[in-house]
């Protein structure tokens, strides 16, 4: 089986409604970047990117040459070949070898006639729980309603618990000022009592200011305080003052952090991203790494289809130490890509899928129509906030509430609407 050509296509998929976070927001959709690789004996595998458009599509059909004629069960050299460490100063190609090894992998399997996570080791589970990941949104264009006040926040995450089981509830802040943000949890924890909880503001906060909103939180049924600041050392000076566990997607996403963070601790909690690190495997062998000193392990989610989304259930089937549920910005899309449509949630969590390979095909009309729809309204501005702007955050963030700044609508400047 070799490789014969390699595909990539950028779709737009709609959100319920924006989605806001710490840097802007997703604008109403996810832009995604799909991977057909086709081998000789006639099979497709398929992966998948965040973001997209000519110069995400140029990259991997820049990979061509290394790729044609490739066996995808040379998964080793395949690494080595795009992804040399040491040549990574002059490229960048994680996400795109992650893509790529998506795709070998469902190639491997659908020749084999076995699902990925038999390939690497055999499922601990055959669900994969999530927790709800709740954003502050604007209106969605559906009539769906504006999340911004805790009981907005309160009554969106009865709803998606009610649709969807969710048991623990994950709140994206860094949009409003700290203390407003503070409210708007303890209002979940109220709501929930016999739900856990998780706070991320995408390392909007300075030390000082994660210090006070972890201590804060502390009564309250956390699993984790995520990325509440920017850095390790920033995240070390907030672990020695607060008792709440802390969790990162951005500070530990690659084998030198977490070396340094093992010598020198500044996360209890690892959320491995099979984009982020480079591929399924990749978090397989960083999740060895912390079962070996005892670190926690979870899933991130960085905005994901059905094809991506495949790979974290795949990958959480296999972790024996996925101590927490995993998170996605599934539930918030208004479809998929793949055959059959979005996958179910059932009590708040995902099956994994069975089938050959990653278990997903993508549905070639869906495709043409995501790639209509992106050629038709383009991409957005991941760090730039639709409803204000001018705006920009500084890190540490302390511009939350600066009347003097062009483009913050004058309902944003107090802590409470
Ligand atoms: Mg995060």
């Amino acid at each position: 089986m070799r490789i014969r050509d390699v595909r990539a296509t950028t779709v737009t998929v709609p959100l319920e409604a924006p989605l806001r976070h710490s840097n802007g927001a997703h604008w109403g959709r996810f832009v995604r970047t799909i991977v057909e690789v086709e081998t000789d004996d006639g099979r497709l595998g398929v992966g998948e990117m965040g973001g997209g458009g000519e110069s995400a599509e140029a990259a991997f059909r820049a990979l061509k040459p290394y790729l044609l004629g490739h066996d995808p069960f040379d998964l080793t050299a395949l690494q080595f070949k795009i992804m040399n460490p040491t040549a990574s100063l002059y490229n960048n190609r994680t996400q795109l070898h992650a893509a790529i090894e998506f795709a070998c992998l469902d190639l491997v399997g659908q020749k084999l006639g076995v699902p990925v996570y038999q390939l690497l080791g055999g499922k601990v589970r055959d669900r994969v729980p999530f927790a709800s990941y709740l954003f502050f949104r604007y209106p969605g264009e559906g009539g769906e309603p504006e999340v911004r006040t805790p009981e907005q926040l309160v009554a969106h995450a009865s709803e998606l618990k009610r649709r969807h089981g969710f048991t623990v509830h994950k709140l994206k802040g860094g949009v409003f000022p700290p203390d407003y943000e503070l409210d708007c949890y303890r209002a979940l924890a109220e709501a929930f009592p016999q739900d856990r909880l998780r706070y991320d503001p995408n390392a909007a906060l300075s030390v000082e200011e994660a210090v006070r909103f972890g201590r804060a939180i502390a009564d309250l049924n956390n699993d984790y305080y995520e990325d509440p600041t920017w850095g390790l050392n920033g995240m070390r000076r907030v672990r020695e003052r607060v008792a709440v566990p802390l969790a990162t997607n951005t500070v530990v996403v690659s084998f030198e952090q977490l070396a340094a963070n093992i010598l020198q601790p500044a996360v209890d909690v690892v959320l491995l991203d099979t984009t982020f690190w480079g591929g399924v495997r990749a978090c397989l062998k960083a999740a060895a790494v912390c079962e070996t000193f005892q670190l926690s392990v979870s899933v991130h989610s960085s905005g994901e289809l059905g094809v991506q989304l495949a790979t974290m259930l795949h990958l959480g089937a296999l972790l024996p130490n996925l101590v927490f549920p995993a998170d996605a910005h599934y539930h918030h899309l208004t479809d998929d890509i793949i055959v059959g449509g979005k996958l179910p949630y059932v009590d708040g969590a995902i099956a994994v899928p069975a089938g050959p390979g990653l278990g997903v095909q993508v549905d070639p009309e869906k495709l043409a129509r995501y790639a209509d729809l992106y050629r038709e309204v383009g991409g957005y501005m991941y760090d730039r906030d639709p409803g204000r702007p001018e705006w920009y955050p500084l890190v540490p963030n302390t511009r939350w509430a600066d009347p003097s700044l062009p483009g913050l609508p004058l309902d944003e400047r107090v802590t409470r609407p």
